[in-house]
């Protein structure tokens, strides 16, 4: 199924070139900084933190955290985001730095973010993929909602069957970096909340749209 989902939207939507950044750190700031808000607020603040030349472990470790907090606002939530940068930081400066984690097998590597203060298994699994190539899947609520729906009636697997079961059927960090980036791309266009599915190219394959009789509409 996974290998099919993912033929048929990079049919639909072509290769998204994720995750647009120049360094691992870039990424890892990013994928903090996009928590709960739009992917162009955080790559603002990106931005920002970049012209004042504060996208590096040693500014992030010591700058004054109203400082930081100014950079990022426009991503919201600075407060608790300037920390979370902070804690990040921190945790990469005692690691040794963003080249001893590139040696780290992906399990330490995941247990090693997860520990970090603010970083749950989803912001966890995109630095994983995007800054350090792992070949993991992103579970987030457009997954979730995507795979209920292709599996309906059945119920949902938990977040870690989902997860290993695409991440055996896909094997490549790229496979499923694109994929994540598709089901979200795919979410935005035709299945969100109040799913579209007479255009949808999953149609065919999807048991939500078989039970509302959509699926040969
Ligand atoms: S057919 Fe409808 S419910 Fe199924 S994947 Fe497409 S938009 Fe979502």
């Amino acid at each position: 199924m996974f290998a099919t989902v993912l033929e048929r939207l990079l049919g639909r939507y072509g290769r998204q070139g994720w995750w647009p950044a120049d360094s691992e750190l870039e990424i890892m700031v990013g994928a903090v900084l996009v928590q709960r808000t739009a992917w162009r607020n955080a790559a603002a603040a990106v931005e920002r933190l970049k012209s004042a030349g504060a996208l590096s472990t040693n500014v992030l470790t010591t700058i004054p955290l109203g400082r930081l907090e100014h950079l990022i606002t426009s991503a919201g939530f600075f407060r608790v985001k300037a920390k979370r940068l902070r804690a990040l930081a921190d945790s990469v400066a005692r690691a040794g730095g963003v080249t001893v984690l590139r040696s780290y097998p992906t399990p330490r590597l995941r247990a090693y973010l997860l520990d970090v203060h603010g970083i749950g298994p989803e912001t966890a699994d995109s630095i994983l993929g995007y800054a350090f190539e792992r070949p993991v899947f992103v579970v987030d609520a457009y997954a979730r909602r995507l795979f209920a729906r292709l599996a309906y009636p059945d119920p949902l697997a938990a977040d870690a069957t989902l997860k290993s079961e695409c991440e055996h059927a896909l094997k490549t960090a790229s496979n499923l970096n694109e994929l994540h980036a598709l089901i979200i791309a795919h979410g935005r266009a035709s299945c969100g909340s109040i799913p579209r599915c007479l255009d949808c190219c999953l149609k065919s394959a999807c048991g939500y749209a078989r039970a509302e009789s959509l699926a040969s509409a």
